[in-house]
């Protein structure tokens, strides 16, 4: 039996760099992964959907081309196997360099194959039982799969097959109307396949700020993707042109017709077969894995990283969470995940760059505040760049004079929103932006003007 000090399971965005922190500090680690090195972000989510969102946004900027007195002689198409090619390319060198990483680290280990707990300090891949007495969770989660009637009759897609499509789907369906579902309906709407997305809520994106959803939904309509809100109840059944989405919309024919079905309805986490029982780990009832606030779970020696503790759903909070491990145990710190601020993007074009709290959250605490709202046509760098689709909207703590939040949906949103989020961690006042000077023309030069426009939020 293999004895290790430590065993990290999955190679997701906390496993690695913990694994070389570990290793750095003496340590003999053991490294689990069953498929792709680097796990989620890498191989099926942030780094090709973002590479395939930049091959989208050419595709529809080449469109635009009159619009900037460019001329383009002959028709604009998109080559969805050169499109796929360049994803791999991406997706390629961030998956090997993991893979060469840890397998070049000395002091580490690695097993490839599927880890099961036989015992608190004991984990299992193929017939070899490796024991420590530190274990690191970082199992990362799957696309779900809801229990919708039909669903075993009809073949369907997830984040992760749609990662071998490299052909442009004739009409794609695609169910849920959230985070990931938005990037590809964009994206495919943009490559040229007629997209329709059907949501259950009344409105996209549902956990955003109501304008925020429209907003949204405005720039999706203007595309020309269909959406149907309030689909309640949904099933599916084959059709001869593909897949029939019976929906019971308030608004809309009953039955959606696409050649494909895309399923983006949220994330489960990959706790299901991990022999936690054998263990003693602690799970909710979603299945993700209970964790204190240094992501301790309920047996010493156990740790849960990233999306499978539910206390995150990003690479960043993943990332985070390898940072509050590393320190509390290596550096004799005392590093919290309550320390963390809310903060994420939607890649849509434009894209959404969100921190804190939402203006409904605000006002549910019932606390005075502040706000400054701003449409992206008001912005010069924009409209130099043809580009002023949504608004920016920013909440301050009338008391404190701190920031609560902000929505910002625009050019380079996903970049901007770190300004704040920064004067966030600082605690700083909102009057030290409003006083800084910041370079035209930048979208990021508003953010002062905005400030010095704050409202009472009634
Ligand atoms: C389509 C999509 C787009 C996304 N875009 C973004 C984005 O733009 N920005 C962002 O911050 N986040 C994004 N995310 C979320 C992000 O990918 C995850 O939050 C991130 O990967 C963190 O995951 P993790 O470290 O928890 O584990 P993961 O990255 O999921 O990795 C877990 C690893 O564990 C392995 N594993 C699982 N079980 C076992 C086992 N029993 N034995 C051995 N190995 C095992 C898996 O094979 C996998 O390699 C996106 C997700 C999706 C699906």
């Amino acid at each position: 039996m293999p004895k290790f000090d430590a065993i990290v399971i999955g190679t997701g965005q906390a496993g690695p760099p913990l694994a070389r922190r570990l290793v750095a500090a003496g340590r003999k680690v053991a490294v689990i992964e069953r498929k792709h090195f680097g796990g989620t972000c890498v191989n099926t989510g942030c780094t090709p959907t973002k590479a395939l969102v930049a091959s989208a946004y050419a595709a529809h900027t080449a469109r635009r081309h009159a619009d900037y007195g460019v001329t383009i002689v002959g028709p604009i198409a998109v080559d969805m196997k050169a499109v796929k090619a360049r994803k791999d390319s991406i997706v390629a060198p961030s998956r090997n360099g993991v893979e060469r990483s840890l397998k070049s680290l000395e002091g580490c280990t690695v097993y490839q194959g599927h880890g099961r707990f036989v015992a608190p300090n004991a984990v299992k891949v193929g017939e070899t039982v490796l024991e420590a007495p530190q274990i690191f969770i970082n199992v990362g989660g799957r696309a779900s799969v809801p229990a919708m009637p039909g669903l075993d009759q009809v073949p369907y897609l997830t984040n992760s097959s749609m990662m071998d499509v490299d052909f442009l789907p004739k009409h794609l369906v695609v169910v849920g109307g959230s985070y990931i579902g938005l990037e590809f309906a964009q994206a495919y709407r943009r490559f040229g396949s007629k997209v329709t997305v059907i949501e259950m809520a009344p409105r996209l994106i549902a956990r955003e700020d109501e304008d925020v959803s429209m907003g949204v939904a405005d720039v999706l309509d203007a595309e020309g993707i269909e959406l149907r809100l309030n689909a309640t109840c949904m099933t599916v059944e084959k059709h001869a042109e593909g897949v029939a989405v019976n929906v019971d919309c308030t608004e809309g024919a009953p039955q959606v017709i696409g050649s494909h079905l895309l399923l983006a309805v949220g994330r489960r986490p990959n706790t299901d077969d991990l022999g936690l029982d054998k263990a003693g780990v602690a799970t909710d009832a979603r299945g993700f894995i209970t964790v204190d606030d240094q992501l301790r779970t309920n047996v010493p020696g156990i740790f849960a990283l990233g999306d499978c503790n539910g206390r995150g759903a990003f690479t960043h909070t993943a990332w985070n969470d390898f940072e509050i491990v590393a320190a509390n145990l290596l550096d004799g710190g005392e590093r919290r995940v309550a320390d963390r601020i809310a903060a994420y993007a939607l890649y849509t074009d434009p894209p959404l760059g969100r921190c804190g709290m939402s203006e409904t959250e605000v006002r549910k605490s019932g606390r005075p505040a502040l706000i400054a709202t701003m449409p992206m046509e008001d912005v010069s760098r924009a409209f130099e760049k043809g580009e002023t689709n949504g608004f920016m909207k920013i909440l301050v703590d009338k008391e404190t004079k701190q920031f609560l939040g902000a929505a910002l949906f625009g050019l380079n949103g996903d970049e901007i929103v770190h300004t704040i989020l920064d004067q966030m961690y600082a605690k700083a006042p909102y009057t030290v932006m409003a006083r800084a000077v910041h370079i035209h023309p930048t979208v990021t030069e508003l953010l002062p003007t905005m400030l010095q426009e704050l409202r009472e939020l009634e």
